[in-house]
């Protein structure tokens, strides 16, 4: 048996991002920028007015001034500001030349085709400079970065009509399991839900992956051979659950070594997920997970997540706070680190992890709610209430 962080090396080890592409603006939510976005000019691209108002030259209350034209959004005025003169503008107008601010038009009398101020000006007053956002030339965004609501905009601002992007893993997953029924079927004897088909899929989606739906495959040593055959053709990911055990209907590992897929690791110290497997032929890589519900997503959690992340270049941001104190004595596992599923709540300004109910690997219900892993080290004895423990995300 390997440690988590071991294991998690090798895994990283063997994700290198996959190629790039240019995706138009609107495919390139959550994706993960692969080259950085310069400014192709000035934003705003020129100077123009902060508020609906006058263009005007800067100068004492009192002025009645003529209007003489109007600058609207996307319609700049025809005409310049002459002396003693005003141009009506609208906030994002382009600001006329001659003009030195603007005056809102709350703070003037309008008057028979002129308007009085009635407070002081300065110069600059409610213009927006060309280039206060970004200048022409400028990284905007950096490579690595997810394109979140933000990016998108700021690159749309920039001037790009595509962004240059990390492919995005294809992923295959396949449940075995003889005893696995569709959602809704009625259970024979001996038969469960497949509740891993639909946690696996949202959890690669989630992580930006691709995710076909997932496939089931019987106990058997040929269908399964089969079945993992077609994904390794299709998939740069393929996430197996259950059957990486040892016993007699357990058909990934050899169907896997018949397959030529070479073995990195398999079995981990950790709890639940200890026989979780990690394979790759060629660039695909292969995912044996435990067959149990809340096994498979907390090794998805602690190995799937991080090799689909590098193999899109995305670089992950660290907790806000990776620590918190136990909320209650967990027993420790002689030889296995614990992946506890626990709630966070603040209690007087600390951080504390409650374990989130029965913790047995096939209890599904603990990971409704839970916010996080909390690690409880092997040893013996308890781990008792108020020690601190370190976390990890738990996606959803
Ligand atoms: P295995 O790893 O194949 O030995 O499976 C371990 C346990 O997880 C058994 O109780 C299986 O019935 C259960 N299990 C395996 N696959 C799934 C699945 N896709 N959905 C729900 N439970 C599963
Ligand atoms: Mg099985």
């Amino acid at each position: 048996m390997i440690t988590i962080a071991e294991a998690r090396t090798r895994v990283l080890a063997a994700s290198r991002p996959l190629g790039t592409e240019r995706v138009p603006i609107d495919e390139a939510h959550d994706r993960v920028l692969a080259a950085d976005v310069t400014a192709t000019g000035d934003v705003p691209p020129f100077p123009c007015s902060a508020m609906d108002g006058y263009a005007i030259v800067a100068g004492d209350p009192g002025r009645t001034l003529i209007v003489v034209g109007e600058s609207r959004a996307g319609t700049p005025s025809a005409t310049p500001l002459g002396d003693g003169s005003a141009i009506r503008i609208s906030t994002g107008g382009a600001i006329p030349d001659g003009a030195t601010a603007v005056i809102p038009q709350e703070n003037v009398e309008v008057r028979d085709g002129t308007i009085i101020t009635r407070v002081e000006v300065m110069a600059g007053d409610h213009l927006r400079g060309a280039g206060e956002d970004m200048r022409s030339g400028e990284t905007v965004l950096r490579a690595g970065m997810t394109l979140g609501a933000a990016e998108l905009g700021a690159a749309v601002s920039a001037g790009a009509a595509g962004v240059t992007v990390y492919r995005r893993p294809r992923v295959q997953v396949l449940c075995t399991g003889d005893e696995l029924r569709a959602p809704g079927e009625p259970l024979g004897p001996g038969e469960i839900h497949n509740s891993n088909a639909p946690m696996l899929d949202a959890l690669a989606a989630t992580e930006g992956a691709m995710a076909g739906t997932a496939r089931r495959l019987p106990d058997d040593r040929q269908a399964t051979e089969a079945g993992l055959a077609s994904a390794l053709d299709a998939a740069d990911v393929v996430i197996v659950s259950g059957g990486v055990s040892v016993g007699p209907h357990d058909h990934v590992k050899p169907a896997l070594a018949g397959l030529g897929v070479e073995e990195v690791f398999w079995r981990v110290a950790l709890q639940p997920g200890k026989p979780t497997w990690f394979g790759r032929r060629g660039g695909v890589l292969v995912f044996g997970l435990p067959g149990n519900p809340v096994s498979a997503v907390v090794t998805f959690s602690l190995f799937v997540r991080p090799a689909l992340a590098a193999l899109q270049g995305r670089t992950e941001e660290p907790l806000l706070e990776p620590e918190a104190v136990l909320g209650a004595a967990v027993r420790r596992n002689p030889s296995r680190e614990q992946a506890v599923r626990v709630r966070l709540e603040r209690r007087n300004g600390t951080l504390v992890a409650i374990p989130n109910g029965p913790q047995g690997s096939h209890i599904v219900t603990s990971l409704l709610g839970a916010d996080a892993l909390a690690f409880v080290p092997a040893g013996e004895g308890e781990l008792e209430a108020g020690a601190a423990v370190a976390l990890e995300r738990l996606p959803r």
